[in-house]
């Protein structure tokens, strides 16, 4: 593209906060290693150029995963390598179109999919010949584990994946080894570098020293039993603070605002500091989200986690419980008998905080950077 700087296009969606996040925190770590010697663009692949009825995907995300047992089945129904690629191939009618003029409208050096389903009908278009130079194009799988057979298609030029586990389901699906890197799940800067001691974020923040804090967070659409479990610990006996985030969930938020919990509760709606959230926490209680996992090993904050998306998400529960960096607690008064433990036995706590210091990855943002940086020559 003559002298012009090398521009990147990112394809994301807003279903859950997660793909988001994740493309920002690839956009920063690309900025802080190569300054501005290129440019980017995210679109919204789903919501931007789509047909009916992918366009409302995004909107109706937070409704679908409240029916866990079908999207569970709708995961493993469609994955698998040969099941994914019919899927696409009858969906192709609708989205064919659409994904041709998105590439036309924004024409790109380098194509980063950062979503399971910007993958296949992508690199069709491209692989067609139409387009008259072939951007490079580089996935970044962003489910820990049971990434589904839709994120691998051999046709990209390069899959960054999280994990080892996610490398070894990617050579099952056939991805050539060569093509395949495991770099980390991305993070932004400020979860890798501490912006203050806990003492000095707790100040920062507004909220107690002297307590244990136990951080309660839904992903980015406050989803799961977020206030079933936060009324359990306030009636528990144990004495704790509570801070609850209900993200993008107005309702939820309102909620939990006109409970009077009996212990010190802080609610908040959507934030945009939650590095120094997880900093100034004892312990994280959550639903599994790849994101939200990550950030939280770096921060090196014990994990209890309270539900997770069938299918996508089992494989992140696995994760936690396998590398001990947190446990598997699905009824409210698991997640109590966990707290218990963990704030009566401090040294219980303490071991899982040094598992977290262990498999945490805070440099997967500027690895990716790295590998995206040398691609284009940066
Ligand atoms: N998040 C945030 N502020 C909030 C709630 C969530 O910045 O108030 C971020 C969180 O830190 C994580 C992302 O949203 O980076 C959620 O991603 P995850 O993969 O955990 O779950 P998803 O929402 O995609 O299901």
């Amino acid at each position: 593209m003559g002298n012009k700087k090398p521009h990147i296009l990112f394809l994301f969606s807003d279903t859950g906060g997660g793909h988001r996040s994740s493309t920002e925190s690839i956009i920063e770590a690309l900025h802080l290693e190569f300054g501005d010697s290129f440019t980017t663009e995210m679109v919204d692949f789903l919501k931007g150029g789509a047909p009916l009825p992918f366009n409302k995907m995004p909107d109706w995300y937070p409704e679908m995963v409240k029916a866990p047992y079908l999207w569970g089945l709708s995961f493993k129904i469609s994955d698998g390598r040969l099941r994914a690629r019919a899927i696409t191939a009858s969906m192709w009618p609708y989205i064919g179109k659409a994904t041709k003029t998105l590439v036309k409208n924004h024409p790109a050096d380098m194509i980063v999919a950062v979503h399971a389903l910007a993958t296949t009908a992508f690199l069709k278009v491209l692989s067609d010949g139409d387009i008259d130079e072939r951007p490079h194009f580089i996935t970044v799988v962003t489910d820990m584990v049971t990434s589904h057979a839709l994120w691998f298609d051999t046709r990209a030029d390069l899959s960054l994946v999280p994990t080892e586990m996610a490398r070894q389901r990617a050579l099952a699906y056939d991805m050539p080894p060569e093509k395949l890197r495991v770099v980390g799940q991305p993070l932004p800067e400020r979860c890798a570098v501490p912006s203050g001691t806990k003492k000095e974020l707790r100040e920062k923040l507004g909220l107690p020293q002297d307590i244990f804090i136990a951080l309660l967070v839904g992903g980015g659409d406050g989803m799961g039993p977020l206030k079933e479990t936060a009324e359990a610990i306030a009636n528990s006996g144990l004495y704790l603070g509570l801070v609850i985030i209900a993200g993008r969930n107005e309702k939820l938020k309102n909620e939990l605002e006109a409970i009077d919990f009996g212990i010190p509760a802080f609610v908040y709606g959507f934030t945009k500091d939650m590095p120094d959230f997880m900093r100034a926490a004892d312990v994280l209680i959550t639903k599994a989200g790849p994101g939200t996992i990550a950030e939280s090993l770096a921060a090196h904050l014990p994990l209890i986690l309270f539900a997770r998306l069938p299918g996508q998400e089992d494989g992140n529960v696995t994760y936690v419980e396998e590398t001990e960096t947190g446990v598997w607690a699905p009824n409210p008064e698991d997640v109590v008998r966990t707290l218990a433990r963990w704030i009566t036995h401090p040294p219980t706590r303490e071991k899982v905080v040094q598992n977290c210091k262990k498999v945490a990855q805070p440099e997967a943002s500027r690895n990716i950077a790295r590998i995206i940086g040398e691609r284009l020559g940066l």
